[in-house]
């Protein structure tokens, strides 16, 4: 069974991970994960143009590597990005160490790229502190992995057990930090807490599955038409796989919204 809204079960596993905004405000928020590409970005960034529509891309570090004038590309037309690994790791293939490090890799280069692109431009919204320094988590950070075993646990009942006795995260406080959306939506609660101490875990209210072959643009569309609340974050793909549905589900989907009368606003 295929569920478009996150089951409560799965939200439970991450408390402190946003999974909807503001139901409030009559915002939507569009997410596109694992670029920047020059197969897709530059048409998914024209198209937000032209609907006046801002996102957030959970950009590959290796991607920004490869890709700079993309990254900045984004930054310039005043979207927001997080970090999705630099090598789109899944968590539970390796240990929290290398994975940690593999993040930190990718926040390293979108800080030092955006840095340079405030520099040049002197266009970036300084108040919502995108990229607070990751020094302040540095110290905790080689704390953390004095302790780190090669265990990569994939036990969630024990995981879940072990954080009820543990309850010290006390992430309240955590929208100053950066945005990260782990690859392949799970995570292993020992990944997840730490990956938490050190950036906002964004997930989805929506996913719209435009990556799975099966999926077409209309019922793209319509899912986005299905789901759609005040407040919905929804998952979308900068990415080979999504782009030729996108060409035609991105802007029936902004359209639609837009005469709903939801904004699309960066997280
Ligand atoms: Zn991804």
């Amino acid at each position: 069974m295929i569920f478009q809204h996150p089951i409560k079960p799965f939200r439970l596993l991450y408390p402190s991970a946003l999974w909807r905004m503001d139901r409030a405000d009559g915002s939507v928020y569009l997410t596109f994960d694992d670029g920047p590409i020059p197969q897709s970005t530059p048409f998914l960034l024209e198209t937000l143009r032209q609907f006046d529509a801002k996102a957030t891309f959970f950009v590959v570090g290796d991607n920004v590597r490869k890709y700079p004038e993309l990254f900045e590309a984004i930054l310039r037309e005043g979207h927001a990005v997080g970090n999705h690994t630099f090598h789109h790791l899944r968590a539970k293939n390796c240990s929290v160490a290398h994975y940690l490090d593999d993040i930190g890799k990718a926040q390293d280069l979108i800080e030092n790229a955006s840095e340079f692109f405030e520099k040049e431009s002197g266009e970036m919204k300084k108040e919502k502190n995108f990229f607070p320094s990751r020094k302040n988590f540095l110290e905790k950070e080689k704390i953390f992995l004095e302790k780190e075993d090669e265990n990569t646990g994939e036990n969630y009942e024990d995981e879940k057990k072990e954080n009820e006795k543990n309850p010290s995260l006390d992430l309240s406080d955590n929208e100053a930090l950066p945005l990260f959306r782990p690859p392949h939506g799970t995570i292993p609660l020992r990944h997840y807490r730490a990956v938490a101490e050190r950036y906002r875990i964004v997930q989805w209210d929506i996913v719209t599955r435009d990556y799975n072959r099966h999926v077409s643009a209309e019922h793209i569309v319509h899912t986005i038409q299905a789901y759609a609340r005040p407040g919905s974050i929804i998952n979308m793909h900068d990415s080979l796989r999504s782009i030729d549905k996108l060409h035609t589900a991105l802007p029936a989907a902004l359209e639609w919204l837009i005469q709903q009368g939801y904004t699309l606003q960066t997280l």
